[in-house]
């Protein structure tokens, strides 16, 4: 490295390369690229919550010159800006090898919500963070790939608790400026504005890109002044509103996504339904092969043959339904553009079309229109299979012609950077005498074609991690100690900040709250009922016992936002909070306010255990379970979803069996004793089974199958490939 100052030209590269960085969420699953943000401004990049785009704002153009002249850090940022590039510009993807044709017909993935980062929220739970994650693997795949979404300028909402312990609803305002979103504009760099007929009125509309690092993704945003006030405040909230506000939202995302999409040129080969939400989509291409003259039985055969469905929940509230009246009033205009009468448009949405007393259900318009569908794990396709069986008269409930394919995570991106860092360090170098006794090429790092994106997915490179010849148990246990205190201050920092809102400066000492040596349990979801956050404190009494072990002691941190309008999810967050403050649980039990992507990456990380008691089969996968195995953290679940299929036996916990009662008081009463009878027989006996050296070694063979089994198969790179085999490429 030459000692001389960066000449201008050099600068302005850097400078450009930066800013354009920061707007590609590639750098959200880079730790170089976060820690040079970071660094920029430690005070902003916590308190504008790792917001590169802002961090940008607040560096002055002079002081980012005047830093860049420091050689070291100029170095690291031409090397991330690099790789960066490399990235971008790689020749040999999965996607080019294995599905050139989506190059130039993309799939056109359509979510009603996207999870990529705590900067921008836009996502309500699972449902949005699954489609982020699909997005984030696709580019890491090099598959073509355009995600259609909406903007919601207010979000989802924050969540604070009051002195009730109730939970209150606030919003703060998305700046677009502040974000990693740039404008869609025309070819006279003015906004793109297409528009939608809704009920009698023409609704316009403008877009922003995500650029998710090879894949753009678009969020359609009708604040438009064009438009009356309550249709630009169709995109004000995530869901918001009533069923008016979400059919209309719904005809945006689905009309307008195609819409947008053919202004843009594109031609996708294949329109993916993420959830019903977007199912409109499918009126859409009819209506455009109608106008290109072909009769409605054609145009309606291949538009199906255009679409895919994925449903995610077995649950009748994830369904959206709409009455004949509203139908008839928001798609009045369609449907005269589609030449169908109101019973012909309600006959699209039910199981049985003449039926009368049946709602228009998303989900029937969303399976009659696509080619293919599939449930988001086996026992879900199960479930799906029998849910949907009457719209497939003549056919048994194994041959009604929805799959399953088991979600997963986008790995590097759910990986804390230092666990990242370590398991790159672990696996790349080797020790001296390995070198001398020639396996050097055993280790990662010494393989030809090394790709950490790819690599870190696969089942070969954490088939290591059951070779203590590469990592002993006691740096595994070293790594538990450090997460685990690193979620213990991250909860002290936040709950001094909650308890400071609500004590009014009255003190507490927060700094001695929960035990860096206990044995920590998480659990942090949507609380909907259905997942039944507090099942665990039904034996309050045992539990009581088991807290005041000092010798194995035993603490819980919660996290999760009930929906708005669900005063019983709300009433089981005051329950716990209750809890937490005046029984003799307090100091062992807390509540994390305002659950996100970013607590939940401290969560699966920091805790031992990662708790999941749904009412079984209603949790069509679950995914925050398959954010802990990298990190070493356990599950401890229902036989649900994607545990199902992922334990066995030796990676973790079951509670029960695969089965459930068909009565839910019995299922609730057997799952809360099997649950403790697990806790107290199994979890704790291993976790406290020091030998002389004070490790738990059974505890870590344990965390060490879980990442041998359960990473390589539960994460997006496998998931999106099994997608694009089976459905994208295949027709
Ligand atoms: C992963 C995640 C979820 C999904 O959690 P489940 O256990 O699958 O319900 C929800 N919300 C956030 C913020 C997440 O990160």
């Amino acid at each position: 490295m030459s000692d001389k100052s960066l000449s201008g030209a050099e600068l302005a590269e850097l400078v450009t390369g930066l800013h354009r960085l920061a707007r590609n969420l590639w750098w959200t699953w880079n730790q170089e690229a976060q820690e040079i943000f970071q660094e920029l401004s430690p005070r902003c990049w916590q308190n504008l919550y790792h917001n590169a785009v802002a961090i940008l704002q607040e560096v002055s153009e002079y002081e980012l010159h005047v830093r860049l002249q420091d050689h070291d850090f100029a170095h690291r940022v031409r090397s991330v800006l690099h790789e960066f590039e490399a990235y971008l510009s790689e020749p040999e993807t999965w996607g080019n090898q294995n599905a050139p044709k989506l190059v130039k017909n993309p799939v056109a993935y359509f979510s009603a919500e996207f999870g990529f980062h705590e900067t921008l929220p836009i996502a309500a739970g699972g449902l949005g963070v699954l489609a982020g994650d699909h997005a984030k693997s696709a580019s890491d795949l090099g598959l073509g790939f355009i995600g259609i979404s909406l903007f919601y300028r207010e979000g989802y909402f924050q969540q604070t608790v009051n002195q009730d312990n109730w939970q209150t609803e606030y919003y703060t305002l998305l700046n677009p400026r502040n974000l990693p979103l740039e404008p869609v504009l025309d070819p006279r760099g003015e906004p793109l504005v297409c528009s939608v007929e809704i009920a009698m009125s023409q609704v316009y509309f403008q877009a922003w890109r995500v650029n998710v690092g090879r894949c753009p993704v678009y969020l359609l945003d009708s604040n438009r002044p064009e438009n009356e006030q309550r249709f630009r405040d169709l995109t004000l909230r995530v869901y918001g509103g009533d069923s008016t506000t979400r059919i209309m939202q719904e005809i945006l995302l689905g009309i307008g996504g195609v819409r947008l999409l053919r202004a843009l040129g594109v031609q996708p080969s294949t329109f993916h339904m993420n959830e019903g939400h977007a199912a409109f989509l499918t009126l859409e291409l009819v209506r455009e092969k109608l106008a290109a003259g072909q009769i409605l039985r054609d145009a309606l055969a291949n538009s199906k043959q255009e679409c895919i469905f994925t449903t995610h929940t077995p649950v009748e509230a994830g369904h959206d339904r709409f009455s004949t009246d509203l139908m008839n009033y928001a798609l009045l205009k369609m449907m005269g553009q589609l030449k169908l009468s109101i019973q012909d448009l309600m006959g699209l949405g039910r199981v049985k079309p003449e039926n009368e007393s049946e709602t228009f259900c998303m989900t029937v318009l969303a399976l009659k229109g696509s080619r293919a569908a599939n449930g988001v794990s086996e026992l879900h396709g199960q479930v799906s299979r029998s849910m949907w069986q009457g719209l497939y008269p003549g056919l048994t409930v194994d041959q009604v012609p929805i799959g399953y394919i088991t979600n997963g995570i986008h790995l590097l991106g759910w990986m804390k950077g230092p666990v990242r860092r370590f398991w790159r360090r672990k696996l790349s170098s080797p020790p001296a005498e390995a070198v001398a006794a020639g396996e050097g090429t055993r280790f990662w790092a010494l393989k030809p074609g090394l790709n950490w994106n790819r690599d870190m997915n696969t089942k070969a490179f954490w088939e290591r991690m059951g070779d203590p010849s590469f990592i002993s148990d006691e740096e595994i246990w070293a790594l538990r100690y450090k997460l685990r205190r690193e979620l213990i201050e991250f909860a002290r920092r936040r709950l001094l900040i909650q308890g400071q809102r609500l004590l009014h400066g009255d003190f507490i000492s927060f700094d001695h709250l929960l035990n860096p040596d206990a044995l920590t349990i998480g659990f942090a979801r949507r609380f909907a009922t259905y997942k039944r956050a507090p099942l665990i404190f039904q034996q309050l009494e045992d539990i009581v016992k088991l807290i005041g072990d000092k010798q194995r002691p035993l603490q819980f941190v919660f996290a999760g936002k009930a929906h708005p309008r669900d005063d019983e999810g709300k009433r089981f967050i005051q329950h716990i909070i209750h809890l937490s403050k005046y029984t003799e649980l307090k100091g062992s039990l807390v509540f994390i306010e305002n659950y996100d992507v970013h607590v939940a990456r401290q969560m699966v990380s920091g805790c031992d255990i990662w708790l999941n008691n749904p009412r079984r089969p209603l949790e069509a996968s679950g995914t925050s379970g398959q954010k802990t195995s990298c990190h070493g953290c356990l599950n401890l679940s229902i036989l649900d979803g994607w545990w199902r299929e992922g334990y066995d036996g030796t990676n973790g916990f079951a509670i029960g069996d695969d089965s459930h009662p068909d009565s839910i008081e019995e299922q609730d009463r057997r799952d809360s004793t099997n649950l403790f009878r697990v806790l107290t027989e199994e979890v704790i006996p291993t976790f406290y089974a020091r030998d002389a050296q004070g490790v738990p070694r059974k505890w870590i063979a344990k965390i060490r199958s879980a990442m041998v089994t359960l990473v390589p198969q539960f994460n997006t790179w496998r998931m999106v490939q099994e997608y694009a085999d089976k459905y994208y490429i295949k027709r």
